[in-house]
């Protein structure tokens, strides 16, 4: 790959996002960055931003911009990022997707594309009990955050909080909406066909 490649994934909790980021990091070797596995991280190693943040994603609210904005600009900077980065969870709101616009431009970085993932609300809590079991069958702990209650909540803030920064996107020329209802291997087959024209145009 020539010049780097920036993408969003965007939608609901329970969409596919981490599924699909993981895929796309593996085939075109662009870096992962999931906000919430970074702030699981930060709360398992008990750091300060760790304990401040806990309690808000355990009630299925959003951690404040600035804390997200600042976590994400330092992010992007690693040299893990040169050749790109799938931005899983990010952002969430109208004020992160305006200063991601003003990092990027600081940092004379660019966003390529932005991928819906569009679920009904309906599919996402039998795709949250399933995410629960196989995390079970694994033997690794549920997130605190995946039960019923919080979900709702969660679901709630996309539709007041990050659903409306789509039109942002849309205004832009830079929004692709897939259908993220579709199998797992079909969601990913039409973000390739779209990726890869993004990738030979570089
Ligand atoms: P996720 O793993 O993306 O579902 O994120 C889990 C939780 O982390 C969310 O419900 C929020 O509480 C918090 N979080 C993750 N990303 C963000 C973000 N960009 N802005 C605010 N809060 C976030």
């Amino acid at each position: 790959m020539s010049s780097p490649v920036n993408i969003i994934l965007f939608g609901p909790p329970g969409a596919g996002k981490g599924t699909q980021a993981a895929y796309i990091q593996e085939r075109y070797g662009l870096t992962k960055l999931s906000t919430g596995d970074m702030l699981r991280a930060e709360i398992a190693a008990e750091s300060e931003l760790g304990l401040e943040v806990k309690k808000i994603i355990d009630a299925g609210d959003l951690v404040p911009d600035h804390i997200m904005i600042e976590l994400i600009s330092r992010r992007i900077e690693e040299p893990d990022c040169r050749n790109g980065f799938i931005l899983d969870g990010f952002p969430r709101t109208l004020g992160q997707a305006q200063a991601l616009d003003l990092m990027l431009e600081e940092k004379g970085k660019k966003l390529d594309a932005v991928f819906q993932l569009k679920v009904d609300d309906s599919a996402l809590l039998s795709r949250l009990e399933s995410r629960v079991s196989e995390q079970k069958q694994k033997g690794l702990p549920a997130r605190s955050d995946d039960n019923a209650d919080t979900l709702a909540r969660r679901l709630k803030v996309y539709h007041s909080q990050t659903k409306p920064v789509l039109p942002y996107y849309e205004d832009k020329g830079n929004l692709y909406v897939i259908a993220g209802m579709k199998p797992i291997a079909d969601v990913s087959k039409e973000i390739t066909a779209l990726l890869d024209d993004k990738v030979n145009a570089k």
